[in-house]
């Protein structure tokens, strides 16, 4: 039977397809199958996988695992490994922080992210300070002259905000810092964080890797061998680890993550254009903008622009027209989340835990594949009906 390994590298477009298949063997299934069991036998002598209890490991997760460490681009000896959420992969990586290390850390990012932060601080286990991770020169002044851990999360969630993700790890590592990239917003596919100089990536698997807003999972991804083997000590002993159903639905969205990521980025991309051209709409945050303060730094190093954007709208300092212009969408679903393959609209600042650096009416909406006429009728409709 033939080998399915290539003899060049393939393009990120046909590992999400090809990679983490069985054994090209007589019968066998074209897709790995779920693996419904928590031990697995043994009797001294381990298996070829020496798997011995599914909290260890599991082969459920391991093509997931296989096609997320090919597409960041993880060196021999690395790898990837699958967590429960989003959460426990970031809680893994600043598990890593000796207690009373220094992180440096975007102010601006992912809410929970920031959460988990600030309760380290107050619990005395880190000492954290929050920067504008935009701002390099404000990122080289906090590391000073030693941190522990340099957290980035680029573009972040949900300004938008563009990180010099060369300059900062650069820093980072000047500093004697691990450097650690949540490229939830990017996918692997738009942004490899590994190759522009950071020691760890973090995804929320929840969001455009599975595609479908029907499965909770995160993964991390590392070319250190010896980073790779903490975390997976890590998620053992501490237990979060994802279901092989779960694991089993991410990778079957990761299938066509390719086709979605075009899709989505080049109607986040019109419709930011669109959006930013209505009188209504006082300010668009999206990298593929030319005037987007992070539109230079996004081509440099990205290939697309994501396919979340952010919107303000004019006389909107409380939110209520933000609130106003959410009641009146009809295809647009108002819900938290991002990246599945519906179109989900939501005021951040309603949750409680969100930083107070996000605009009040600020609007996050993330672009799905359904057609960009049906998208932006219902923007249209609904801005127009703000008095
Ligand atoms: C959603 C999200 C997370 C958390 O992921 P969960 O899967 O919800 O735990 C982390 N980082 C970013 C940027 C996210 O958008």
């Amino acid at each position: 039977m033939a080998d399915s390994r290539p003899e060049r590298p393939w393009a990120p477009a046909t590992t999400v397809v090809a990679a983490g298949r069985p054994p090209r063997t007589p019968d066998a299934p074209v897709n790995p199958p779920l693996v419904f069991s928590s031990t697995f036998v043994g009797a001294g002598t381990p298996g070829p996988q020496d798997r011995t209890y599914a909290r260890s490991a599991n082969a459920s997760w391991e093509p997931l695992e296989e096609v997320l460490a090919t597409l960041e681009g993880a060196r021999e000896g690395g790898g990837a490994l699958a967590f429960a959420s989003g959460m426990a992969a970031v809680s893994a990586v600043a598990a890593l922080v000796p207690v009373g290390g220094r992180v440096v850390a975007p102010r601006s990012s992912y809410n929970t992210s920031v959460e988990l932060l600030e309760q380290l601080q107050a619990e005395g286990r880190a000492q954290v300070s929050f920067v504008d991770v935009a701002d390099t020169q404000e990122v080289v002044d906090a590391l000073g002259d030693g941190a522990d851990l340099l957290w980035l999360e680029s573009p972040t969630n949900p300004l938008l905000e563009v990180a010099d993700l060369v300059a900062c790890a650069e820093a980072g590592h000047r500093a004697g810092a691990l450097v650690a990239v949540d490229g939830t917003f990017a996918t692997p596919l738009v942004q490899q964080p590994l190759a522009l100089g950071a020691d760890v990536v973090v995804h929320s698997v929840t969001k455009l890797l599975s595609g479908h807003s029907d499965v909770l999972l995160g993964a991390v991804a590392t070319s250190d061998p010896a980073v790779l083997q903490r975390l997976s000590t890590h998620r053992r002993v501490h237990g979060a680890i994802p279901g092989p159903f779960e694991a089993w639905l991410a990778l079957r969205g990761v299938r066509t993550l390719a086709l979605r990521v075009e899709r989505t980025g080049a109607t986040a991309a019109d419709l930011a254009r669109r959006l930013d051209a209505s009188p209504a709409v006082d300010r668009v945050r999206h990298p593929s903008l030319p005037a987007d303060p992070g539109h230079e730094r996004a081509r440099a190093q990205m290939r697309g622009f994501g396919s979340v954007l952010s919107i303000e709208l004019v006389g909107d300092d409380d939110g209520a027209r933000a609130s106003a212009l959410v009641d009146a969408l009809r295809l647009w679903t108002p819900a938290t989340s991002l990246g599945g393959v519906e179109s989900l609209v939501e005021r951040r600042r309603r949750h409680a835990n969100e930083p107070t650096t996000t605009p009040r009416g600020l609007l996050r909406l993330s672009v799905g594949v359904e057609d960009v006429e049906d998208l932006w009728a219902d923007l249209e409709q609904a801005l127009a009906g703000l008095e």
